[in-house]
């Protein structure tokens, strides 16, 4: 029999009870005994029964009674029970019996031969439906685990004992790309890049010398898969023991994952990973990654090379720090502590750092955190550039600027110096010369005056146009915009040159556009612009024409008011057009020059021009000639024609006829040369009193009334002339006398300072008898 058996017997009866015992003792099974009912229920509670034998004669429960609540518990509705009868043995009772669920009936007296018999017989029945009920669970457990093997994702492999396989699932195929029956008894290493059987062996070895039974065999590793006739695919393959319930080893199970994408993104991420390795070292530039702890994870080829310091010198940021700054260290490390913080910004500036063999550089860091590495840990990637080289050009750069503008300001202050140095013996030369021009007969002399007369004014030319680009360059020129009509702006320019034009036998021909042209412009300065151009028309013409033409122009939408100077001139070489415009350059320039002039003329014609919001530009051709024009923005009013705002804008100037009563003028110059010339100037107009400085000017004033005065403003001695009238004008008496300032102080910003003091108008030195007249005839008249 086999052994774990038991076997319930039931009697009130003890003798009855342990010559059952008795008779059963032979067998392999063990014997749970019951003194009644009661007894036999705990048992059958405790205990699973190969066979039940109950008396049935007992007091309280009888056997058949307790066969029907043996049988009502499910685990036992199937046991075997024989009854034993002493007294019931009649058909009723039998029948009864196997009723209750007996499957045998025995009556006592029995025969024990023949009872042990029968037990056997129920044992080995019972037996055999375990064995049934086994493979049953057996079928089902396999069925239940092949759907759960076929729904996995990983590929499973189940061997036994001896590593030949014994199951495996859908997808291993799936993965392999075979079939089912190439698998089958095969040891599972063919199918890996790995061998596991020999550990496996030792595996069972260590366990059957230890004499334990079970024990934990794991073993997980990344290895290939072979697949026929493809590439091996990478996975994970994780082996266990097989154990059943009771803990027994039965084999091993495999179970393998596919890892290519894994692996994919780890040789892409490995692959990015090179490549930024790779730009950090060979970046032209400085590079660090560091982190919070002090770290350096990477520095790059540069970083060494310009520091001079080799990876062995900077085993740790700290080194770094220490080296690089010195005492500074410990202010730079908060700067870099706070770049591990920020999120994603940026952190740049200017360092100084001190190389290995000592030298100061001047680096220039930007720093952006990389977040925490794999350890958590806060890193930053610092880039540097070396901007040594660029600091020194820097500083350089700002000593020139500061030296250019140094020069600057001495040429301001020699071009005003020595304008005042040429206007003050000029005025003596072109005075004098105007004087005995009207005084001398004799046609030599009044020739050889002109000659004079025609040098200085040239001399006065050139320093008037020194000073006008003196005040273009400094901004010293504020436009006075009004409306005006071109066409008549032009007018008195015209006039002043009709006599050179003539001089030259060249053809002066003027052009109006019809209607009006207005442009919101400064009349004085587009005055200025024109007669630069016609002056150059004339000198770089022999003989032809020169043309001024006004009008009009519509240029991508924009309406503009034109005037051009064409000649039959020289013309100007391809080559030479630009640099024309250039200050001090000309077309014939060194000792093979042709042409008197500073080369100035065109560069105040370019930027006053710009001041006018205008443009000018040149046509020419050598030997044909040149034309110029003058592109100034229209006003609305050049549209439509209308001139009518325009009245008094040109005016002409009314000629007032000179008062015969001669007014008194008193003059205050220290330079005799100019006295006797304004004397001469003024001779038979006015009644010229001349006094020497400020002190000899206040007692005239105070002796004699005085219609106008006029002042030097360089007197030498006392006071100058701006503080003179200035003085003159703290008297209630003489606060509105007419006051001229004649100066050779002509720089940018004089004829500002000497009017702002309480002079009336102010005229540069050299100036003619004309504009003296003009403007003291101006100031008389106004005051009538
Ligand atoms: P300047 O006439 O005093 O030399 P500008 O600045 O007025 O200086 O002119 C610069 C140069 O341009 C002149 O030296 C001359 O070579 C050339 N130029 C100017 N106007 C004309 C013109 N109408 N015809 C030919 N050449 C001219």
């Amino acid at each position: 029999m086999k052994a774990g058996q038991k076997i319930l017997i039931v009697d009130d009866v003890s003798a009855n009870l342990v010559a059952l015992e008795k008779v059963l003792s032979g067998l392999d099974v063990d014997i749970i005994k019951a003194a009644n009912g009661n007894e036999a229920l705990k048992a059958i509670i405790n205990h699973d029964f190969a066979l039940g034998i109950l008396d049935v004669q007992m007091p309280e429960m009888d056997g058949y009674e307790l066969a029907d609540l043996i049988r009502g518990d499910e685990k036992n509705q199937n046991l075997p029970i024989i009854f034993l009868s002493a007294v019931h043995s009649d058909e009723f009772h039998i029948f009864k019996g196997y009723e209750s669920g007996a499957v045998d009936f025995v009556t006592k007296p029995y025969d024990p031969f023949i009872l042990l018999s029968k037990v056997k017989i129920f044992l080995r029945l019972d037996e055999q439906k375990k064995v049934l009920q086994e493979n049953i669970e057996i079928e089902k457990s396999k069925n239940y685990l092949e759907n759960i093997l076929s729904s996995l994702e990983e590929g499973i492999i189940v061997t036994d004992l001896g590593f030949n396989i014994t199951t495996v699932n859908k997808k291993i195929l799936m993965l392999r790309g075979t079939d089912i029956t190439e698998q089958a008894g095969k040891n599972p290493d063919e199918f890996f890049t790995v061998g596991l059987k020999e550990k496996w062996e030792e595996y069972l070895l260590s366990i059957e010398n230890n004499n334990v039974k079970t024990s934990e065999f794991i073993f997980k590793t990344e290895c290939e898969l072979k697949r026929p006739e493809k590439d091996n695919m990478p996975v994970l393959l994780t082996v266990s023991g097989l154990n059943n319930r009771s803990g027994e080893l039965l084999g091993t199970v495999w179970s393998v994952t596919d890892i290519t994408e894994r692996k994919k993104a780890e040789l892409d991420l490995l692959a990015s990973r090179e490549r930024f390795s790779r730009a950090v070292m060979f970046a032209p530039f400085p590079i660090m990654i560091h982190n919070e702890n002090s770290e350096i994870k990477l520095i790059n080829e540069e970083w060494t090379n310009l520091s001079g310091y080799t990876n062995e010198d900077l085993p740790d940021l700290h080194s770094w720090l220490r080296q690089a700054y010195g005492r500074d260290e410990d202010f730079v490390l908060e700067d870099i502590k706070r770049i591990y913080r920020q999120e994603g910004k940026l952190d740049e500036g200017e360092y100084q750092i001190k190389t290995k063999n000592g030298e100061l550089r001047t680096w220039y860091f930007s720093s952006t955190p990389l977040g925490p590495d794999e350890n958590g840990v806060n890193t930053a990637i610092s880039m540097a550039l070396d901007i040594t080289g660029l600091k020194e050009i820097e500083k350089e750069l700002k000593l020139a600027k500061a030296r250019a503008e140094e020069i600057s300001r001495l040429k301001s202050n020699f071009l005003a110096n020595m304008s005042h140095e040429l206007r003050t013996p000029l005025m003596g030369i072109l005075g004098y010369t105007e004087v005995l021009m009207s005084e001398l007969e004799s046609d030599e002399y009044v020739k050889m005056l002109k000659k004079i007369m025609f040098s200085g004014q040239r001399l006065s030319d050139t320093i008037n146009s020194i000073l006008d680009l003196t005040k273009v360059e400094t901004d010293r020129i504020t436009a006075e915009i009004k409306l005006a009509d071109i066409n008549f702006t032009v007018n008195p320019v015209i006039e002043s040159f009709r006599g050179a034009m003539a001089e030259k036998r060249l053809d002066f021909q003027i052009v109006k556009h019809p209607g009006t042209l207005c442009s919101m412009t400064d009349e004085n300065l587009l005055g200025q612009i024109i007669k630069h151009l016609l002056h150059n028309a004339a000198k770089y013409t022999h003989k032809g024409y020169v043309r001024l033409t006004t009008g009009r122009e519509v240029i991508d939408d924009k309406k503009f008011v034109t005037i051009s100077v064409a000649d039959s001139g020289i013309g100007i070489p391809g080559d030479k057009i630009d640099l024309i415009w250039e200050e001090f350059r000309q077309v014939s320039e060194g000792i093979s020059r042709n042409f008197e002039g500073c080369g100035l003329g065109l560069t105040i014609v370019k930027k006053l021009t710009n001041i006018l919001g205008g443009t000018v530009t040149v046509e020419s051709e050598t030997g044909k000639g040149s034309v110029f024009t003058v592109l100034l923005p229209a006003s609305d009013s050049a549209e439509n024609g209308n001139a009518g705002d325009l009245t008094g804008i040109n005016k002409e100037v009314v000629n007032s006829a000179e008062k015969n009563g001669l007014r008194k003028i008193l003059y205050t110059e220290d330079d005799e040369i100019n006295q006797e010339v304004i004397n001469l100037f003024l001779r038979g107009k006015y009644e010229i009193t001349v006094v020497k400085n400020s002190d000899e000017t206040m007692s005239s004033l105070d002796k004699q009334n005085y219609d106008l005065l006029l002042v030097d403003i360089n007197l030498g001695e006392g006071l100058s002339g701006v503080d003179l009238i200035k003085e003159i004008r703290k008297n209630k008496e003489l606060q509105n006398i007419p006051a001229i300032a004649v100066t050779a102080y002509a720089a940018p910003g004089d004829k500002e300072a000497i009017i702002e003091a309480g002079f009336n108008a102010y005229i540069p030195k050299p100036f003619d008898r004309k504009t003296l007249l003009g403007n003291i005839r101006d100031l008389l008249d106004n005051r009538e």
